[in-house]
């Protein structure tokens, strides 16, 4: 029988994960000797999976929340794109170095070029402010764009990802000042896990839609059409789902645990037939 090439993902939870279904779709399609698994990993276990990792001869991994930031204490090269955005979502393992990379955002960007969005000019209103905001409002600075609002639960974190940025604010996460920052904005993007399924939390109210021309783009992919992109469309507006970016990032994961070049645009249109 042929020796299978080990990759994986880690997170907890991870069932929920749509990454063995990707990275199981490119391997069968191209008929190349690998093997994906999903492994429960707790926050805290991150070291003892590098150490399983290497012996097991796992070429790569990706890693979910709440991995994303402890990996960049524990792998021996951070590329630069992890050390800007701080935050580590795929490992390569070539003869035990490990180097952490961050295809989250490249996955975003091209996600949403593919829909011919730009964050370069634009006013974007972020919603949340975890691990993924902080990544995107780096991105957003990155990329020129021209005013950042943040609006969190935890007023704190917000202040925290806004420090040192130009052209940023924050407020507290509250349908007033959603309404209030959604007037001025180009893209709305929701970080938060309000919509998700199985969560049972949801937007308590939509109205801040009503006098807003902006897209909206839901980094949640399941369901594919959360309360608040249903919303968003009945009133007229652009809307995009996170599946884009799940998509994206794993194709670019995948090219770095393997050396295997795809097509991005034909293996995301492949993946999300699967996937959508
Ligand atoms: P995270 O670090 O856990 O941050 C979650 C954020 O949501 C925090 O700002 C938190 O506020 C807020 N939040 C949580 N529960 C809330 C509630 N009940 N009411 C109001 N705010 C609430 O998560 P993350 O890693 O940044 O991920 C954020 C979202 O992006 C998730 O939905 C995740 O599934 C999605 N995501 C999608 C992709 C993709 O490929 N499409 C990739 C990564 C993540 P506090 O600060 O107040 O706790």
């Amino acid at each position: 029988m042929q020796h299978l090439i080990p990759l994986a993902v880690i997170g907890d939870p991870i069932a929920h994960s749509l990454s063995p279904m990707l990275h199981g779709d490119i391997i069968r399609r191209h008929c190349l000797p690998y093997s994906f698994s999903a492994y429960q990993i707790k926050a805290g276990d991150t070291a003892d999976f590098i150490q399983f990792a290497k012996k097991s001869g796992i070429q790569g991994f990706n890693a979910t929340m709440p991995h994303k930031q402890a990996l960049l204490e524990l792998v021996d090269i951070v590329q630069e794109d992890a050390s800007y955005y701080e935050s580590i979502n795929t490992v390569r393992i070539r003869d035990g170095i490990l180097t952490g990379y961050n295809t989250d955002v490249t996955g975003l960007l091209t996600s949403l070029a593919a829909k011919d969005i730009k964050l370069q000019g634009k006013n974007l209103l972020i919603l949340g402010a975890g691990g993924v905001a902080g990544s995107i409002v780096r991105a957003a600075h990155k990329e020129n764009a021209q005013h950042v609002t943040i609006l969190n639960r935890t007023l704190d974190k917000a202040a925290e990802i806004c420090a040192g940025v130009t052209d940023c604010e924050v407020a507290q996460l509250t349908t007033e000042q959603i309404t209030h920052f959604a007037q001025e904005s180009d893209l709305i993007i929701n970080c938060t896990p309000l919509g998700m399924e199985g969560i049972g939390l949801d937007f308590e109210d939509f109205s801040f839609l009503d006098d807003t021309g902006a897209t909206v783009l839901d980094l949640i992919y399941r369901p594919s059409e959360t309360s608040l992109l249903r919303e968003a469309k009945e009133r007229g507006l652009a809307t995009l789902n996170g599946l884009g970016m799940l998509i994206y990032q794993g194709i670019l994961a995948f090219e770095l645990f393997t050396d295997v070049e795809l097509n991005h645009q034909e293996e995301a249109e492949q993946l999300e037939a699967l996937l959508g």
